[in-house]
């Protein structure tokens, strides 16, 4: 196969949970015979140190070869200076921009065993699977802004494509998992909202009769994410509204460090990443959790590598180490970053 992944390690833990997920690549690529071919590049406030900019043209470069990109995290207090011209974060928007990432993908799903340190601790949660498709290019993130003492806008916009592309990559995956599809917007008010509305309701029709399919208020949304989430199955919605979203549906699960995400687009390359940020609370310790990182590195198998059998291996392993209580202090256990990782990675040899 011979495919190429980048690895991006980036700052805080980043570059802790990189060194488990190319740990995981390596071992895979072994065992499957893939000859995966990985670099590392440099990103966020480690590529601003060196080059003095946060997306070297380097690592752009080795990124638009790459059939996927594996990135830890940016940014922490070092580079925190509002007024500095170039921060970390420009990095990996910049690399979003570039790759052409349309849809980031969350997968929310909880352990059983982890039920107790969920916040929610209640039955309701037990059965938690949910999928948030969230539009990464439009929305208020990019439209013309105006910026005052005394007035301020963000104007929110949205095209009938960017919205199709999104709702129709949403409504395979809840074809694929047989389940139902929840567009989540504010028609009530917005204008970009009922574009959304009408444009989604069209794609169904047309294309998927066979998906069941809703529309709910985003504060309607937001109240039920957190009061009954297993009704959820795949949820697509726009940039603002994703990004909120996503983080309370975070929060189901127990720890920040669980959670991998997928973004996808029109480009070659996928970029898999964690949803935590650089914890710099926690860097250079040795405790970072590292399943959220090696969860992302399944997701490369299935949507960049199209070995969707290796992806479930991956989740069935990590999902066998956090029941035998083989984890980071963050979800119960004793174990350091690459203790766990390593545990995750035995339980794979056990399967074959
Ligand atoms: P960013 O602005 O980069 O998104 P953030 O401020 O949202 O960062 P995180 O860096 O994600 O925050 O950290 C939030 C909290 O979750 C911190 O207390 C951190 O220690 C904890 N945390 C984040 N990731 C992990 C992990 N992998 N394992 C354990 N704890 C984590
Ligand atoms: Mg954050």
């Amino acid at each position: 196969m011979n495919a190429k992944v980048v690895l991006l390690p980036g700052d805080g833990i980043g570059p802790e949970v990189t060194d488990q997920a190319e740990k995981l690549i390596r071992s895979m690529s072994d065992q499957y015979g893939l000859g995966i071919e990985i670099n590392t590049g440099l990103i966020g406030g480690a590529a601003l140190d060196e080059t003095g900019e946060p997306l070297p043209e380097d690592t752009l470069a080795m990124c638009r070869e790459a059939d996927a990109v594996v990135l830890g995290a940016v940014g922490g207090p070092k580079w925190d200076d509002p007024h500095a011209k170039k921060r970390p974060e420009q990095g990996l928007l910049a690399l979003r921009r570039e790759l052409k990432l349309f849809a980031n993908l969350r997968p929310v799903r909880l352990h059983p065993a982890l039920a107790e340190i969920s916040p929610l601790k209640t039955e309701r949660i037990k059965n938690v699977d949910l999928m948030v498709v969230r539009e990464l290019t439009g929305g208020s993130y990019f439209g013309d802004k105006e910026e005052g003492d005394d007035f301020a806008s963000d104007s929110c916009t949205y095209t009938r494509e960017e919205v199709e592309r999104v709702v129709t990559m949403a409504a395979d995956m809840a074809r694929a998992r047989y389940g139902r599809l929840t567009m989540i917007d504010k028609a009530n008010v917005m204008a970009t909202s009922r574009l959304w509305r009408a444009v989604s309701a069209e794609v169904m029709e047309k294309k998927y009769p066979d998906v069941a399919y809703e529309t709910m208020l985003v504060d309607a949304a937001a109240m039920h994410i957190v009061a009954n989430p297993s009704r959820f199955n795949v949820i697509v919605t726009e940039n603002m509204f994703g990004d909120i979203l996503t983080d309370e549906a975070s929060v189901l699960v127990g720890s920040m460090g669980m959670l991998p995400s997928a973004s996808l687009g029109e480009g070659k390359a996928g970029l898999y990443e964690p949803i935590h940020g650089s914890a710099p609370d926690i860097a250079g310790r040795g405790l970072a959790n590292p399943f959220g990182m090696l969860g992302s590195v399944g997701m490369m198998f299935e949507y960049s590598l199209g070995m969707r059998e290796a992806a479930r291996q991956v989740e069935l392993a990590i999902w066998n180490a956090v029941s035998a209580g083989q984890c980071t202090l963050d979800i119960g256990g004793n174990l350091r970053t690459d203790e766990a990782a390593d545990a995750v990675i035995n339980q794979l040899g056990d399967i074959h």
